[in-house]
């Protein structure tokens, strides 16, 4: 399966293979990031995206089938993401995903970026589903339960803003650069967050939503009161700790409904070293889900619960389209393939097929 990604300020393409038995080999994986296009405007800028997608997607493509040492007769299919996203960028990928498609005679599968982080484990490990997610990223933080591509629920999600998008404001009001997640994390390293009381939101609360506003705003203003680097390593390091601690609680709380559910289902983690699949496994996956102290703190919640617990390996976790590779070639196994007219969508959420089929589930 090819895939192709450039719903932000990745132009990426990579190809797949998936055995009928599920396990998954990356071929390629060509990641072109803009970062520097973008980064004297300390954000993405979407005319600057869609652009650059346009001038790099050929190059890209090619170098993503050059290193997979295939040809384009090798191929099942073309997968494209097809939202949620900046809609110029996505219309780059689609498109390019269609012409190659009609040009080879291939099925086109639309891909929901989302989908694609939601599997994106399943390129480092043969993890079986399902599987309790956490999506923490640039522009989303949810729990869903994983059953496959095209069924999914979402049991919770932000009120607000997304954990990635907090990360990326705090360190701007910190004078770091864009993204602003793996700087943050690199400048907490030598600080003490324990001198600064941060906003904890949504303590307690029975459903498993997250909100990250309050929490970005009162630190926004503290950094910009910051007088010495070691304030600004400090601070940074206690809002680190404030976002690993609410994505835990949050996520205590949908471990114990997800377990209680599924009990009889599902089984306890198998000793190390033993295949994954058919037991109690909590999975995070998205651009946060890079950050090591994030990381541990969501293992030891997952330990403290009874289950499993897996990370996408880190090249997988920001955007990336092997993980939109593998989305589509799961879809086309399952028969799920788009018509050549699909639509790019700016807004799509992940369990809408799901909603569709039911009108009880919203
Ligand atoms: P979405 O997937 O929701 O559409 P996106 O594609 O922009 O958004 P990703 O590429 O999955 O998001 O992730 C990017 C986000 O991850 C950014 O907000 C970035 O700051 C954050 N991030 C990346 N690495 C780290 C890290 N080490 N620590 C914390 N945050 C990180
Ligand atoms: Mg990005
Ligand atoms: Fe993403």
């Amino acid at each position: 399966m090819l895939g192709l990604e450039t719903s932000c300020d990745e132009t990426a393409a990579s190809v797949v293979r998936l055995t009928p038995d599920g396990v998954a080999t990356v071929l390629s994986s060509v990641v072109h990031s803009q970062i520097d296009d973008h980064a004297a405007y300390g954000g993405v800028v979407p005319e600057i995206a869609a652009r650059s997608h346009v001038e790099m997607i050929d190059g890209v493509t090619r170098r993503a089938m050059e290193q997979a040492g295939i040809g384009y007769d090798a191929l099942d299919g073309v997968a494209a993401t097809a939202g949620p996203g900046l809609v110029g960028g996505v219309m780059v990928g689609l498109s390019f995903g269609k012409a190659v498609a009609l040009a080879r005679d291939l099925p086109l599968i639309a891909v929901n970026h989302l989908e694609g982080h939601a599997v994106s484990a399943r390129l480092g490990a043969p993890v079986q589903y399902p599987f309790l997610l956490l999506l923490v990223s640039g522009g989303h933080c949810q729990l869903l339960e994983v059953r496959g591509v095209g069924d999914m629920t979402r049991l919770g999600t932000t009120i607000d803003d997304a954990a990635g998008e907090a990360f990326d404001k705090i360190a701007k009001a910190l004078g770091l650069g864009y993204p602003g997640g793996p700087a943050l994390e690199k400048l907490a390293e030598s600080g003490d967050g324990s001198r600064f009381d941060l906003p904890r939101a949504l303590l307690g609360r029975k459903d498993c939503d997250f909100s990250f506003s309050g929490l970005k705003t009162a630190a926004s203003r503290l950094a910009v009161a910051c007088e010495t680097d070691q304030q600004r390593a400090d601070l940074a390091d206690a809002v680190q700790s404030a976002i690993a601690r609410q994505l835990s609680e949050r996520s205590d709380r949908a471990l114990k409904d997800y377990a209680e559910r599924h009990d009889a289902a599902l089984k306890q983690p198998r000793p190390a070293g033993e295949a994954i699949g058919q037991e109690r496994l909590f999975v995070v996956a998205g651009g946060v889900a890079a950050n090591k102290t994030i990381r541990s703190t969501l293992e030891a919640v997952a330990a403290k619960n009874g289950f499993a617990f897996l990370a996408p390996p880190m090249a997988y976790c920001t955007d990336n389209a092997a993980m939109i590779a593998l989305a589509g070639a799961e879809r086309l196994q399952k028969g799920m393939t788009s018509d050549i007219d699909a639509a790019a969508r700016p807004r799509w959420p992940l369990d809408e097929e799901k909603a569709l089929a039911d009108p009880a589930h919203k």
